[in-house]
């Protein structure tokens, strides 16, 4: 039974008086309910396969200054493996927003600061999505074993 997320709403809302002529109402204005059910990206391979972050997380995802960065790896160490948002592609080091949950651990070890939160993110472009679960990808194995 699926009750993650909205569905779970939507069975709370049936029971407080919306009621199931509610939601016929609803599926009759063309609502997808199933869509409504879906969980909310809440691990990290679901965020990967809908590419959506989680819509929980309160804090707003991290970027690298490319600019300033000089490719050390510090922070790619420092990333929690269940959100695992940082990678090598080519010669550049980036976050994928989707995938950062703005813990902020990476950013201390940072030895020139040039992690910046990214309140106006926009979408990974399609060929940073090659790196997760990727042959490089270091966080699934550690991702794995927790
Ligand atoms: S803020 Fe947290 S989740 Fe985001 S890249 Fe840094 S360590 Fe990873
Ligand atoms: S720790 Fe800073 S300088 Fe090193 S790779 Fe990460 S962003 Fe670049």
């Amino acid at each position: 039974m699926l009750e993650v997320g909205g569905g779970r709403h939507e069975l709370d809302r049936s029971r407080s008086g919306v009621g199931p002529a509610g939601l016929t109402k609803r599926a009759e204005a063309g609502v997808n309910l199933a869509r409504v059910s879906v969980s909310p990206a809440s691990s990290r391979l679901e965020r990967i396969t809908t590419r959506r972050r989680n819509p929980k997380w309160k804090n707003v995802p991290l970027r690298i200054e490319m600019a300033e960065c000089i490719n050390c790896d510090t922070c790619l160490r420092h990333c929690p493996p269940q959100f695992g948002a940082i990678f090598n592609h080519g010669i550049d080091v980036i976050i994928l927003p989707e995938l950062c949950s703005g813990c902020n651990k990476c950013l201390d070890p940072c030895p020139v600061d040039c992690i910046y939160p990214d309140p106006d993110w926009s979408a990974s472009p399609e060929d940073w999505w090659q790196e997760p679960l990727g042959p490089d990808d270091r966080y699934e194995g550690a991702a794995v074993r927790d």
